[in-house]
């Protein structure tokens, strides 16, 4: 036997055929793969069966409070489904209908496998692109395509982005308080949980109302009765302070976090940030609106402290000019409002090529599977920067299973093959979402500031 005669036996013996293969006449099709594994190819070595989707639908519930909306992607597989996070909390409504109605129109009868396919065709299938809600839903769509294919291979998420390069997800909190006394007590209780990571902030969310002074605009009954009030001044001064306090009463080690939240003037921000350095943050986030991205220029011209910018970006193109540029530092992804694991891991990939690193937004308004596929992403990106932890109160662990766990400021997966979150429609419909938010915060003489 010569080796040409050898080498076709062997593949012939890969293949599963043998001497089938010329009574066959065929190398694909259904009976050339009953006879493959009825030759016994290893499972490894078969080829998945094509599978199609057969609905897609959002499931909306509010367990903790949050609107959060679920993408469910059911196949023609027996008890295959993916699920996938497309919250937008302040308009959810909006995107039950770009789900139940676009979204299932699109996606039926075509093949669960071809991802990038998919997101593509959904994302210009609108002609016109960027906006919010239909990029939740595409983000729902997405991680549930990524969740099936998780599972068609037996592997967590995080398998199928190119495996572990950290045993779990270093993760910050928040810390708050009305005083500096108080935000330093908050940061030593949250040191005694292991965290070395904190997000400091004063007088609650954005520090939205950290006088006690009544604005103008309240006693002239101008705005709504529960709009915000924010004293710019005060807030620039609060927070070297509290930086001051913090580090002296905490130490060097403890890394500290600040968001801006994008409501001060550009220049008072850059101002501001100057003064931190000396207290080494970690990052500031948020420092402008997403109108005033040529600021970003001026602040690196004046200020070398870390910041991490992105989560109101609508569209991963709004990435590359600051990338490039180098104007920031961490990736504040909104996971969901940019369409999904498939665009996410894009702009990692393109961090990675500038030292620019991952910091996924994960707040309340992003549902346990959302939170799931943030930290099956950060296991796998080797340019990973920080994770927003979450905690899920019992009604949330009631809804969703699987969820991602912390401990001493870690956050961990479970090893379930996809996303590995699944979510109890029973207990979901128990907690309807609302419509109500009010997000209106002003200043003194009830000019509107934008976030
Ligand atoms: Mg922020």
């Amino acid at each position: 036997m010569n080796s040409k005669d050898l080498s076709r036996r062997d593949t012939m013996k890969m293949l599963g055929l043998g001497g089938s293969a010329g009574l066959l006449g065929l190398f694909s099709g259904p009976a050339a793969a009953q006879a493959r594994e009825a030759q016994g190819t290893p499972s490894y070595a078969r080829a998945m069966k094509p599978v199609k989707i057969t609905k897609v639908r959002a499931i909306a519930t509010a367990p903790q409070g949050s609107n959060l909306i679920v993408v469910k992607v059911e196949t023609s597989e027996p008890g295959l489904y993916g699920l996938g996070c497309a919250t937008f909390t302040q308009r959810a409504e909006v995107v039950l209908v770009a789900i139940n109605t676009y979204l299932n129109e699109f996606c039926v009868g075509k093949d669960v496998d071809n991802i990038e396919d998919m997101w593509h065709g959904a994302y210009v299938s609108s002609y016109w692109r960027n906006g919010p809600v239909l990029n939740n839903a595409l983000s729902g769509l997405d991680q549930a395509l990524w969740d099936i294919k998780g599972k068609r291979a037996g592997m967590p998420l995080y398998q199928l982005l190119g495996g572990k390069v950290r045993f779990a997800i270093p993760c910050y909190t928040h810390a708050n308080g009305n005083s500096p006394e108080a935000v330093v007590d908050s940061v030593k209780s949250i040191q005694e949980r292991g965290f070395k990571f904190i997000r400091i902030q004063q007088g609650g969310y954005g520090a939205v109302g950290s006088t006690a002074q009544q604005p103008d605009f309240k006693a002239a009954n101008f705005g709504g009765p529960t709009d915000n009030y924010m004293n710019e001044n005060v807030y620039l001064k609060a927070i070297p302070e509290l930086f001051a306090a913090v580090r002296k009463a905490c130490g060097e080690e403890v890394e500290l976090l600040h968001d801006i939240h994008e409501r001060v003037q550009p220049m008072n921000a850059i101002n501001m940030i100057k003064k931190l350095e000396e207290y080494r943050p970690f990052f500031i986030e948020d420092p402008f609106s997403p109108e005033n991205m040529k600021w970003f220029k001026q602040l690196r011209m004046n200020t070398s402290v870390p910041i991490a910018m992105g989560e109101l970006f609508n569209n991963i193109n709004e990435f590359v000019e600051p990338m490039v540029n180098l104007w920031f530092d961490f990736i504040r992804i909104h996971v969901s409002q940019i369409g999904g694991v498939t665009p996410a891991m894009k702009v990692a990939r393109l961090g990675e090529w500038f030292n620019i690193k991952t910091a996924w937004h994960g707040p309340g308004d992003v549902s346990p599977v959302g939170h799931s596929a943030h930290a099956h992403m950060d296991l796998a990106i080797w340019n990973f920067g920080i994770q927003e932890a979450v905690q899920f109160n019992d009604k949330m662990l009631e809804v969703f299973s699987g969820c991602p766990t912390m401990k001493n400021g870690y956050m961990s997966v479970n090893e379930v093959p996809g996303i590995g979150v699944d979510i109890n429609e029973k207990e979901a419909a128990k907690y309807p979402i609302s419509t109500k938010s009010n997000w209106q915060v002003r200043k003194f003489d009830g000019t509107l500031i934008r976030p």
